[in-house]
């Protein structure tokens, strides 16, 4: 069943903190003062926008939920958990810090039938989070996922932030270990970028902070889900979405694009694709040119072509042998099927990334 979210922005409610390269209000697209009457409003708003059937989710973002007083957590759930009762919506979701749990605040989430909390990890590097301004560990991530794993009642999300100050490829890799480790249900990836009136615009501006490009940051987060998916864990967003409020224009610098999944999900295809064409090159006999077909389903065109055909491209640059052709004809969704001296190999999609 197709999933529909009621997005409701608490932006910076919560939160003392005031990490490098957090404009909440403009990441959340929301500045509205937010008590239990708005988001009563909001819920009914979506209901009755909704025309299918579907998996309804109410969802808290933006600022810090759990870092509120009990009180006003309970007043901002109360409608939420109304209409869970009803049934009229079927999962609350909250997203916090990681240092903002403990157990009298889990024991509350659960009174109030919240099923899924999103942690902000960001990274679990200690000196990246430092220079970050996160205002917690990697050790107070660990005790914050060993407290809600007590209960058998959540889901867990944990975010990463590839690109932060003092991180590396090594750094994030090894927090993708670590993140591999922990369990999560699903994670979210948000390469940084350097949003206008943060600390991290100013560090920026001042030379002391250089983000990823996209490109690098593309490289970067295929490797993260390759490794993600070979451990099966789901990745539910990779890049900021793009709202009303955040766009280009809001962004200073650094590696946004409004369909950044895509672009990374077209260089796992690239890397795939690549290494079953070396092979094929390692037994060529000859330097005459050698035609190869590629079938693809239609869903599958502008991944396996890359961004402005980018990955074709670079196959004409590194294969001058090879007389590439791509075919829309295959049937098979999950199949894609490389044609080469009359054999016909075939890769499962699904198993992109385990080549
Ligand atoms: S903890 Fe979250 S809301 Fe608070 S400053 Fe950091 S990113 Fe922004």
């Amino acid at each position: 069943m197709k999933r529909y979210i009621i997005p409701v922005f608490i932006p910076h409610y919560g939160c003392t903190n005031e990490c490098v390269f957090c404009n909440q209000h403009k990441i959340t697209g929301s500045q509205t003062t937010v008590n239990e009457y708005h988001v009563r409003k909001i819920i009914l708003d979506w209901l009755e926008r909704l025309n299918y059937a579907a998996f309804i989710e109410v969802a808290f973002y933006g600022g810090s939920f759990t870092a509120l007083s009990i009180e006003k957590q309970q007043e901002l759930l109360n409608p939420a958990y109304e209409f869970l009762k009803q049934d009229k919506i079927q999962a609350i979701r909250i997203s916090t810090r990681p240092d903002a749990i403990d157990d009298l605040i889990l024991r509350n989430l659960i009174l109030y039938g919240v099923s899924i909390i999103e942690l902000g990890v960001q990274s679990l590097d200690n000196k990246v989070l430092k220079k970050s301004c996160r205002g917690h560990t990697k050790e107070d991530v660990e005790l914050a996922v060993a407290a809600i794993r007590k209960y058998a009642n959540f889901k867990l999300g944990l975010q990463v932030m590839p690109g932060l100050p003092k991180d590396t490829l090594l750094k994030g890799l090894l927090t993708i270990r670590n993140i591999i480790e922990l369990k999560p249900d699903f994670v979210r990836i948000y390469p940084t970028v350097v949003l206008n009136h943060t600390k991290l615009a100013k560090l920026y501006c001042e030379n002391q902070y250089t983000p990823l490009s996209l490109d690098e940051s593309i490289k970067y987060c295929s490797i993260l889900k390759i490794l993600l998916d070979n451990h099966q864990i789901p990745i539910i967003r990779m890049g900021l979405q793009a709202t009303e409020n955040l766009n280009s224009a809001n962004v200073l610098a650094g590696p946004y694009h409004p369909a950044f999944g895509e672009l990374v999900q077209a260089e796992i295809f690239y890397l795939s694709i690549t290494k079953f064409l070396e092979k094929i090159n390692l037994y060529k006999k000859n330097f005459l040119k050698q035609e190869i077909i590629i079938f693809h389903s239609n869903r599958l065109t502008s991944k396996i072509r890359g961004n402005k055909n980018s990955n074709i491209k670079k196959w004409s640059r590194i294969f001058p042998y090879f007389n590439l052709k791509f075919s829309q004809e295959a049937n098979e969704k999950n199949f894609i099927k490389i044609k080469c001296d009359n054999q016909i190999y075939t890769l499962n999609i699904n198993l992109i990334s385990n080549i």
